[in-house]
């Protein structure tokens, strides 16, 4: 007897609730349905801000002590951890994520809950020494209301806690609507929410379609805060809803982050870091280096080395733990990488290796959404696959001639996510990093992350930075608050104080 599929079931208002809709969900490394989830129509998404507005409104968060708020977030954490396994297991099969990624990065993930639980009490308000002797000015920050979190199918529980975990700390209540093409991991998240003893309506998870239930909610008039990660042309739609209430945003978007490689650069270090930096997660990562830029004189040596190291990489299942690439998410990916790769073929790149199917893969796997490791070479910053996010295993190699046109070629893009550099010349290093236009600049490292460290980017990468201290102030507004303590009447009512 087959076991029956498992089902996800979205989440509102403290309960787990089946809506009229279900879709499936499909196993990348199959190409077959492997779970169904519930589908929130724009019904149930308008449910969720209502649950959302009224926990808010009742105090039963934003209400309890800062450390009682923090207290829960450590709940989550712990719980989260405990978990890790058996999320990681569902966001393998939900994304062909592979495993040992996947363990990893959910544990991970609780550290950003504990850092935030262990900041929400100490979020300190001010007392001014304005300029006039018999008043006071305090500044109290307050939790802004209600937040609507939307994010991707890749790294949800991730981009998921760098929302969460701020909004909850600074006393909000949070709608997350998770992506329509992998909305298990989210949906299973839920249940460590709910184990955790999250009052009634303070977090709500729905999936739903981006056209639907997605602009549901982001133009709602009782919705306060919009944080989304996606694509650039969904953020703007979202710019275009959020006139109708005026929510603030945040726009984690794509990139097309660049590694520069120095010649005095630790030659070995650089290989790797290149080979995790585009082909982990089968360069399904915002901040995947999608083009790396070489300096001449050891161009090809560097090639021929990354082109070894690839030929090692291990392609297959997701959930095997040797396996080090996995398929992309969805079928649409891949045609959508084809499509960018003839353009960029025809438009004069070289294709080194790659460029399709990985060979050998076997029979079991033949209906799975496998694309080998891509290596393309050009000389110059036209071509569309130095230009445009394909978001899958291409690698865009560029040589350079001195530290100028380095950074010139390195800034020749319309995104500004993320760059990584390797040189063993530490002014060069902060030069490089100094000239390069990017929210986060990786130096003789790539891809490490820390709740500790705001993250975000610069022009088509979208604005707003998440992580870090300052992010929870994304989430509270200030109100100044005047007192007068002097004890004469107000002298002229018509004359400004
Ligand atoms: P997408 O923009 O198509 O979808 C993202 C989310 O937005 C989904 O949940 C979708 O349902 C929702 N959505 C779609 N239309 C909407 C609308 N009109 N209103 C409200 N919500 C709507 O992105 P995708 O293809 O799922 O993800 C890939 C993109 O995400 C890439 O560009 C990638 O670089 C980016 N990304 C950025 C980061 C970051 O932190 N900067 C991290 C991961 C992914």
């Amino acid at each position: 007897m087959t076991a029956p599929m498992p089902h996800f079931d979205c989440y509102i208002d403290g309960a787990f609730c089946a809506t009229e809709c279900r879709a499936a969900s499909l196993d990348p490394a199959t190409g077959e349905a492997w779970a169904t989830f519930s589908i929130a129509s724009v019904a149930d998404a308008q449910r969720a801000v209502e649950a959302a507005d009224r926990a808010f409104r009742s105090g039963a968060w934003a209400g309890r002590t800062a450390g009682q708020r923090g207290r829960l977030l450590f709940a989550i954490a712990d719980m989260l951890a405990a978990r890790a396994g058996e999320l990681a297991e569902i966001e393998t099969r939900d994304t062909g994520k592979i495993i040992r990624e996947t363990r990893s990065q959910i544990a991970y993930v609780a550290e950003y809950y504990r850092y935030f639980g262990g900041l929400a009490d100490k979020i300190e308000g001010a007392h001014l020494p304005i300029d006039k002797p018999d008043m006071e000015v305090t500044l109290r920050h307050e939790p802004i209301g209600v937040v609507v979190a939307i994010v991707p199918w890749n790294s949800q529980l991730f981009l998921t806690a760098v929302k969460l975990a701020p909004a909850l700390a600074a006393g909000c209540t949070v709608v997350l609507k998770a992506s329509e093409e992998a909305p298990a991991p989210l949906l299973a998240f839920a249940r460590v929410i709910h184990e955790a003893g999250v009052p009634a309506g303070v977090v709500n998870i729905i999936s739903g379609y981006g056209a639907e239930c997605g602009r549901a909610l982001t133009s709602h008039p009782k919705v306060a805060r919009v944080a989304f990660t996606g694509g650039h042309a969904t953020a703007r739609a979202i710019i275009r809803d959020t006139a109708a209430n005026l929510a603030a945003t945040s726009l984690e978007l794509g990139g097309k982050s660049p590694i520069l490689v120095f010649a005095d650069a630790e030659f070995t270090s650089a290989v790797n870091a290149v080979v995790g930096g585009i082909f982990a997660a089968s360069g399904q990562s915002c901040v995947a280096c999608s083009r790396l830029l070489v300096e001449r004189c050891m161009h090809e040596r560097f090639l021929e080395a990354l082109l070894a190291r690839v030929r090692s990489i291990r392609i297959g299942l997701p959930l095997d733990s040797s396996t080090d690439m996995g398929p992309l998410a969805t079928r649409r990916q891949i045609e959508c990488i084809r499509r960018i790769l003839e353009a960029s073929l025809g438009a004069g790149a070289r294709l080194l290796t790659g460029g399709g199917p990985p060979e050998a893969l076997g029979d079991a796997l033949s209906r799975g959404f496998f694309f080998a490791p891509t290596i393309l070479s050009c000389d110059n910053t036209a071509v569309p696959c130095a230009r445009e996010e394909l978001f899958g295993p291409v690698l865009t190699v560029m040589p350079f001639d001195d530290e100028a046109d380095a950074v010139a070629k390195a800034n020749d893009t319309d995104y500004g996510l993320a760059a990584g550099l390797f040189t063993k010349d530490l002014a060069r290093a902060h030069r490089v990093a100094r000239a390069l236009r990017a929210g986060v600049v990786w130096i003789n490292t790539y891809r490490a992350i820390s709740p500790l460290a705001p993250f975000g980017g610069f022009g088509l990468s979208g604005y707003g930075r998440e992580g870090g201290q300052k992010s929870v102030f994304d989430y509270l507004r200030t109100k100044a608050v005047w007192i007068t303590t002097g004890d004469s009447p107000i002298p002229d009512p018509f004359v400004m104080r």
